[in-house]
């Protein structure tokens, strides 16, 4: 089976891999063995956080796979306690210092923090680390449409990313439209809705069982021809396998009606509206 990624073209034409592999809840030696596994199995996108504890065990399986450096697509994410210009120049560097890397590929806001008011300041020192050449792509996460607004009004890079909560219980329609006119790649976390209860979902499985494929797949290969960036996590080594597995098949219109039938506008996650913690 093919586990060949296409690339997803940036607004800056930097080129990131449409599915890639997340780290979250991964304690840092464990993401060291499941980056491994991932590089191994073919994933060329890696997605950790500053946040995670985990960037210097993504740095070292980096590092110990052979895989040139060019060829892997990092991205971190600024915690919410580093917000405003100096304080992100100086998280910045200790990411890459933990990431064992001399420049990053994706540097994302990890929330907006709308009742702090700095991610205007935040955002205008990530503009400054994509003009030294330190970072090749900048953007956001769990931005809302209104947060992402105020940002293209008041700074001058359009985000290349915004990395929100998407899957098919929470379908993101206001903010995939936005990014689509913006030309903003839509990213998103937990795909597979942190897999439990959706997977089992009837209307999943028998797509599942019409391609021969498992539940997991299905919805991964419905956020590709959405246009999705998506990276799953998991630390099952037969897992990893089968989550890159879905360049090889593809849904019908009949499918993908029916994965869009099951929106129902619900988070698992906390609403970035509200979402304030260090
Ligand atoms: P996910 O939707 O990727 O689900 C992961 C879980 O699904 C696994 O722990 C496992 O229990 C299950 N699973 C994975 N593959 C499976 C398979 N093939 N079959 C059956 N079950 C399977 O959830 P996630 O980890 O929350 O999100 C993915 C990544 O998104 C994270 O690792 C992280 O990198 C990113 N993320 C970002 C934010 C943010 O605020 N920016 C928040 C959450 C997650």
């Amino acid at each position: 089976m093919s586990s060949k990624v296409p690339p997803k073209i940036l607004n800056n034409g930097v080129e990131m891999p449409q599915l890639g592999f997340g780290v979250w809840q991964v304690p840092d030696d464990e993401a060291e063995r499941a980056v491994a596994t991932a590089l191994e199995a073919g994933y060329r996108s890696i997605d950790t956080a500053a946040i995670y504890g985990n960037e210097a065990g993504t740095g070292r399986a980096i590092a110990a796979s052979g895989v040139p450096r060019e060829d892997v697509f990092v991205t971190t994410k600024l915690w919410n306690a580093d917000q405003g210009y100096d304080a992100t120049l100086r998280a910045f560097d200790a990411s890459l210092a933990q990431l064992g890397l001399d420049y990053l590929d994706l540097y994302l806001i990890h929330w907006p923090l709308p009742a702090r008011g700095k991610y205007i300041d935040s955002y205008k020192a990530f503009e400054k680390l994509l003009a030294d050449g330190r970072v090749r792509a900048i953007g956001v996460s769990n931005f809302l449409p209104e947060h992402v607004e105020r940002l293209i009004a008041e700074t001058s890079v359009i985000p290349a990313v915004n990395q929100i909560e998407l899957h098919p219980y929470l379908q993101q329609h206001a903010s995939r439209e936005l990014h689509e006119e913006q030309g903003i790649a839509t990213e998103a976390w937990s795909p597979l809705g942190q897999g439990k209860g959706l997977l089992e979902v009837p209307a999943l499985v028998a797509i599942a069982q019409k391609h021969n494929r498992t539940p997991a797949q299905v919805v991964l290969r419905w956020h590709i021809q959405l246009g999705n960036v998506v990276i799953p996590k998991s630390v099952t080594p037969s897992r990893i396998k089968e989550n890159i597995q879905v360049f090889d098949f593809s849904l019908d219109t009949e499918d993908l009606a029916a994965i869009s039938a099951l929106n129902e506008d619900r988070r698992i996650g906390p609403n970035p509206a509200v979402f304030d913690m260090d």
